[in-house]
């Protein structure tokens, strides 16, 4: 027995068109003119990231994911999760001004200059939607130039996550401890000193309380 009711005895449903238009405007999976996603390290920034713009690769929506060429660990956005995205490295963005796509992604913001952030902002005032994800937070627990030049961009949507804190396991982590051999590096660098992630220095996510500030 069917239940179904046929279009047919709906009054005022009009037949559907067969054909389908051409060329639909794309649609960019709601995202803002620019979206930001900020954290210290292990806090889901990348997962987050991947969760936006995968889905654009089943849809006309032109991207493209850039990574800075600074970033030694890998060639990919990838999650803790073990999702990815495939990035493009580059020691710059000014060449996207060159390039016309609709949604532009850039992990590890934080690693980028000013300069790079200015780029974005031509580029959102040509209507490509940006999300840009990294690190807030220096070595000295203060942010980043390029990460506050975004927020000087004024993005619609901002999220600020939190980690679970290396040291006390509460889930309130919000700085990024830098360790020399193990040790809490203390040395007080330049603001905004950008560090290596080849080896050099190992990284954790600490919380107010168990956060090591540099003195030295
Ligand atoms: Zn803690």
């Amino acid at each position: 027995m069917s239940i179904g009711v046929s279009q047919q005895s709906l009054p005022g449903l009009a037949a559907r068109p067969t054909t389908r238009p051409t060329r639909r405007m794309p649609t960019t999976n709601g995202l803002s003119d620019l979206t930001v996603i900020v954290g210290p390290m292990k806090s889901g920034k990348s997962l987050e990231l991947i969760s936006l713009l995968s889905p654009l690769a089943y849809s006309d929506v032109t991207h493209r994911v850039y990574q800075s060429a600074r970033h030694q660990r890998d060639d990919k956005v990838t999650s803790r999760s073990g999702s990815s995205l495939v990035t493009t490295k580059t020691m710059s963005l000014e060449p996207l001004l060159d390039d016309d796509v609709d949604v532009v992604g850039v992990d590890e913001i934080h690693m980028f200059d000013v300069a790079d952030v200015e780029v974005l902002g031509t580029l959102i005032e040509r209507g490509t939607r940006v999300v840009a994800t990294g690190i807030d937070l220096d070595h000295r627990g203060e942010l980043f130039a390029p990460v506050r030049a975004l927020f000087e961009l004024g993005p619609q949507v901002v999220t600020h996550r939190r980690a679970v804190c290396d040291v006390c396991r509460e889930f309130r982590a919000v700085y990024t401890q830098v360790l020399d051999r193990d040790r809490a590096f203390t040395t007080r660098l330049a603001p905004s000193t950008p560090l290596p992630d080849d080896g050099t220095f190992s990284y954790e996510a600490r919380c107010r309380s168990c956060f090591v500030f540099p003195t030295d």
